[in-house]
């Protein structure tokens, strides 16, 4: 088994372990109130506390102790079964208790293994009461007292509600599980900016909502000027310190409404909402410096230069991938005109939207 399957099977014993005290606890009660009718043997009075009050705490270093601690904890949970079965012939049915026990195991058997454990959890209670049948004879005791009703009151209300408490907090980490896992895949592992397929989502969702309010928005492409040259001479671990760099300054330098994504390799996407194209250029500008002002001390020769696009949103455009096409034109016409600048191709576009 894996650390990680390994894991999971102690998270699943831990979770178990309160309930199991409860449960076993009070129905610990329910069980005595009920024997207390039939004579039974010391050793069975033993048993009956042994199983109550020492078992969970057992059963819960038996399965955190265990190479497999899930299907350790599985066992247990058959053990479980098996004792509520041998309890409820040894009180002789006794109708109350009886079902108050099988069928709270059998709720705890559906919610921690469902179906499988369900059966699996029958199979082990008809066993139990094989067992008892085996020892001391079958007996049938079909009336409750009501002492036995009452010493199964707190089995009833306050098993479920541990149950419920468990459950509710299991699902309450699902939905955290879920939203990680949803941020996770929009977002770039190494900047943690939006990822192109995330970026690109957005892009479409924003090029409509503009156009339809009309207003006024800027993409910029920006890439990293002989990038590969970066990584030949220094190394990929330091490319992608200079790629890690690059995404936190384009944070830094953004408006809180602005997307930033990085589109793949050295290559990074912004949609500046709410902005003109003199406007853009400046923050771009500013960015662009910034990065051509970087210095590291133990790479006193590394620079790293910018050529950023733009491309402001226009009613020409059918549709998003016509405005970042545009983008991609400026940005090629500040790689072919040098470098380390901001373009955009100004003779392309007509401001806002009619
Ligand atoms: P230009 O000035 O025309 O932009 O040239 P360039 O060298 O920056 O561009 P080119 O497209 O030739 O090279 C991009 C390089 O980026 C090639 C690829 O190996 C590198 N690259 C892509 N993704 C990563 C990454 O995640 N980490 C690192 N370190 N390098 C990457
Ligand atoms: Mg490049």
């Amino acid at each position: 088994m894996t650390e990680h399957q390994h894991g999971k099977g102690t998270s699943f014993v831990r979770r178990i372990y309160l309930p199991r005290i409860i449960g076993l606890g009070i129905g610990l009660f329910s069980v005595w109130a009920a024997l207390d009718s039939v004579s039974v043997a010391p050793w069975v009075w033993v048993l009956l506390f042994i199983n109550g009050l020492a078992w969970p705490h057992l059963a819960y270093q038996i399965a955190l102790r265990s190479r497999t601690p899930y299907a350790a904890e599985r066992r247990n949970l058959l053990v479980d079964s098996l004792m509520g079965g041998f309890w409820t012939a040894t009180m002789q049915f006794n109708p109350l208790p009886s079902v108050t026990i099988l069928s709270m195991m059998t709720m705890n058997n559906v919610a921690a293994g469902g179906k499988p454990l369900c059966l699996a959890g029958l199979l082990a209670q008809g066993s139990g009461i094989a067992v008892s049948i085996a020892l001391f004879g079958p007996g049938l005791q079909l009336h409750s007292t009501s002492l036995q009703v009452y010493a199964c009151l707190p089995m009833l209300t306050l098993y479920p509600l541990a149950l419920g408490a468990v459950c509710y907090q299991l699902a309450i980490k699902l939905a955290e599980h879920k939203r990680a896992l949803r941020t996770l895949s929009c977002t770039d592992s190494l900047t943690g900016l939006l990822n192109h397929g995330s970026w690109k989502d957005s892009l479409q969702l924003k090029f409509h909502s503009y156009r339809q309010e009309c207003r006024q928005a800027v993409i910029a492409i920006i890439d990293i000027d002989h990038f590969k040259g970066i990584n030949d001479t220094y190394g990929h671990v330091v490319g992608d310190c200079v790629l890690r760099q690059l995404g936190a300054e384009i944070k830094r330098n953004l408006r809180e409404d602005d997307l930033a994504g990085r589109y793949g390799g050295d290559e990074f996407c912004v949609i500046l909402p709410n902005i003109d194209v003199e406007q853009a250029a400046l923050i771009m500008e500013r960015l662009r410096e910034k990065i051509s002002a970087y210095r590291n001390d133990q790479l006193p020769d590394l620079r790293i230069s910018l050529s950023i696009g733009l491309a402001l949103c226009n009613e020409a455009f059918d549709d998003p991938v016509s405005w970042l096409d545009e983008a991609d034109k400026a940005l090629y016409t500040a790689k072919n005109s040098g470098r380390n600048r901001v373009s955009f191709a100004a003779e392309r576009h007509t401001p806002g939207f009619a």
